[in-house]
Formats: C-alpha cells, structure tokens, sequence
C-alpha cells in the first residue's frame, strides 16, 4: 500500500484541510512555503496520466477551491499548482497528487525558472505532438 493509501486509510495521521467520499487535501509534511497542501484523489492512481477523467474532476474542483481558500485565508499572492509525473520530473510518492504551493514573495522556498533551448522545428513538434481527437 502507498503512503498515501495508508493516510487514506487513517493509517497516517494527517492534517486535513478537505475531505469527501472521492477526493482528500492536506498540508505536506514538507512545507515548502506556508500553507503547502497536497490534493489527492482516494482511488489510487500512479500519476495524473492515469487518473480516471471523473476523479480527475473532482480533484482539480477541489484543488480549484482549497487554492482560492488558501489565498483568502492567508497574505499569499499567488500559488502554484503542480503535478509531477515520474521520477524524473521530481515524483517521490506514487499516487496522484496536486501541489498547491502559496507564493510569499521572491525569496520563497520555491524557484521555477523556464529557460530556452536549442532552437526547435516547431512546426514539425506540433505535427508530432498534434492530437486529431482526445480518444
Ligand atoms: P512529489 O515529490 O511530487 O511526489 O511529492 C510528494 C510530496 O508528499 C512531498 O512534498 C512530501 O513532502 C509529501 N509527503 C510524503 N509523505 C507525507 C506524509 N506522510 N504527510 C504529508 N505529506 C507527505
Ligand atoms: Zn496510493
């Protein structure tokens, strides 16, 4: 069972900011900036990519209204809403799960930067990547 199986199951205490029969919020045991609040569906699931579409809903509703709650409640200006996906890109635990990280200021614990490549064919990415359907 994942670890996050296990605090569905109330094996692992957690501090719960949301809950219902599908989806469940608490805050990270790593607060990364004040507020860092993990949304997760209750069915398990490896990442985002294999989320049902239905629970896949109710998580981004609930993420949606956790996310406005969190800049009511607290001085934060904004959030970022994070999901990774692999090891690679930083996933630790595998079961889905939304990162809402409340951003303070520029000195935040937090640093995402998008720096550019190489030059791309971009045309040729987008006839690659383009999708004629989602099913
Ligand atoms: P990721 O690296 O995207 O897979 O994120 C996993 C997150 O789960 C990390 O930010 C961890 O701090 C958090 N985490 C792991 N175990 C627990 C736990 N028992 N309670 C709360 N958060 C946890
Ligand atoms: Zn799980």
């Amino acid at each position: 069972m994942c670890i996050f199986c296990e605090i569905i199951a109330g094996k692992v205490p957690v501090h719960k900011v949301y809950e219902d029969s599908i989806v469940l919020a608490f805050l990270d045991i790593a607060q990364v900036t004040k507020g860092h609040t993990l949304v997760i569906p209750k069915e398990h699931s490896l990442h985002m990519l294999t989320c049902e579409d239905d629970i896949m809903l109710e998580v981004m509703r609930v993420a949606k209204r956790v996310g406005q709650n969190i800049l009511e409640m607290t001085d934060a200006k904004g959030l970022n809403v994070l999901s990774n996906v692999h090891e690679i890109a930083g996933q630790t635990v595998p079961h889905f799960h939304v990162h809402l990280i409340p951003r303070y200021d520029e000195n935040d614990a937090i640093n995402i930067e998008f720096k550019e490549s190489q030059p791309q064919n971009l045309k040729a990415l987008a006839e690659l990547l383009y999708l004629d359907c989602l099913y």
